[in-house]
């Protein structure tokens, strides 16, 4: 196990946002953490999310980082403050619908597929970017794009995770500078096993589990 204020204060040192991933954790494990000061927990399954958050400190910040089903949208709206990974136009248009219900502006992040997996989820840069001018021009009212989110191929090979992680920021600044009057400013990349990797290349949010825990 780390040192995990040693490992909280060099992410923080680096003005990296760090969001403690909690999935499959008991509530002892996660208030193992807050009781060191972490808030910022990710799930990646609604249940769990919903489950959690019913049951524990209501200061705790909570992403939803996994793949979002459309139909849970609702389940979750009220309570989640980043939504890391929209994946199609019709997620956003459901989220932009239950938002409005809620009153509330949620953020999300886009998913970029950058990984060469087929399992891994996300959008390609033509779609990111025709998403941005429609939200330019007023479509997702109660919708943030605060950003984008990405994951690399789960392979050893450090080369191609740069590679990726590259293709990734590349976008990233692409949007930003069409965004420029707007609040888009999260990258969020790299996991366990690649977030060293991921900050080198421009990562300010790493979602991180098993290093935790
Ligand atoms: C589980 C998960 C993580 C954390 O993975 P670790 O390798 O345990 O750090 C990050 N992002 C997503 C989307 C996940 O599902």
């Amino acid at each position: 196990m780390i040192d995990f204020p040693a490992f909280r204060k060099k992410i923080a040192d680096q003005n990296v946002t760090l969001v403690a991933v909690s999935k499959t954790r008991t509530h002892k494990q996660l208030m193992h953490l807050y009781d060191q000061g972490q808030r910022v927990f990710g799930e990646n399954r609604v249940a769990e999310l919903v489950e959690k958050q019913e049951a524990l400190p209501k200061d705790i910040s909570w992403h939803m980082i996994g793949h979002l089903q459309s139909k849970k949208v609702k389940k979750i709206i009220s309570f989640v403050d980043l939504i890391h990974a929209v994946d199609s136009v019709k997620l956003l248009e459901v989220i932009q619908k239950e938002a409005e219900k809620h009153q509330k502006q949620q953020a999300v992040l886009l998913q970029m597929k950058v990984a060469q997996e087929e399992s891994k989820y996300g959008m390609i840069e033509e779609e990111i970017l025709a998403i941005l001018a429609d939200y330019q021009s007023g479509n997702y009212p109660n919708v943030l794009i605060s950003g984008l989110m990405g994951m690399a191929s789960f392979v050893s090979d450090q080369e191609q995770i740069k590679h990726e992680f590259q293709s990734l920021k590349s976008t990233f600044d692409i949007c930003q500078s069409k965004l420029e009057d707007e609040e888009f400013n999260i990258l969020s990349m790299g996991m366990s096993g690649d977030y060293e990797l991921a900050i080198e290349q421009g990562s300010n949010m790493v979602r991180i589990g098993s290093l935790l825990f």
